[in-house]
């Protein structure tokens, strides 16, 4: 029987690095979650596909390019990798709001991607995310949602709190939402 194949979907802004408010535009902006490197460490001896799935709106609100975005997440992967970490694929929509294009999160689009390219099975992944949009792409694909309390995760709890959504699980932050992976799957690490 072949072993399924799963994914750890990320978000960008406040699980792997400080969200700022006017949005990471250079990779001195960048700064990495406490704990983040080493979390993803972890992950990256297991056979989990680890994806990022960002929106990355200030490229159609005009903030930046797709080329300064690139620019930040092959840094951003190098640091990765340097710390003994990997990343799959990074997803990221470019688009404003106001474009209504299909890949802006909530909508799942990213996640079908990583499904289609990866052949992940969604029901066996989990998407660590910090807005309510990152719970919302989760449960319309099928993921178990992990909310995180680092970047807008505690204004997001208040959302869904108001929402019909149903809870997320909440972690303190990126490595105690992989921690708890772990334990949920035992998930072979080297
Ligand atoms: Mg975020
Ligand atoms: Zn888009």
């Amino acid at each position: 029987m072949q072993p399924v194949k799963r994914a750890v979907f990320l978000d960008r802004d406040g699980v792997i690095n400080i969200n700022r408010p006017h949005n990471v535009t250079s990779w001195q902006e960048f700064v990495f979650e406490s704990g983040a490197l080493s979390a993803l460490a972890r992950l990256a001896a297991t056979d989990f596909s680890l994806v990022v799935v960002s929106n990355q709106s200030a490229i159609g609100r005009g903030q930046m390019t797709r080329a300064a975005v690139d620019e930040i997440h092959a840094q951003m992967l190098r640091a990765i990798e340097r710390a003994g970490g990997r990343l799959d694929r990074i997803y990221y929509c470019p688009h404003a709001p106001q474009e209504q294009c299909a890949c802006r999160k909530p909508s799942p689009e990213m996640l079908w991607r990583g499904r289609a390219e990866l052949g992940v099975d969604l029901t066996q992944s989990f998407f660590i995310g910090d807005w309510i949009d990152d719970v919302r792409a989760a449960r319309s694909a099928g993921v178990t949602p992990l909310l995180v309390r680092t970047g807008r995760g505690l204004a997001a709890q208040q959302e869904i709190e108001r929402s019909a959504l149903p809870p997320p699980l909440i972690f303190e932050n990126l490595a105690a939402a992989t921690e708890w992976i772990f334990k949920q799957t035992q998930a072979a690490t080297k």
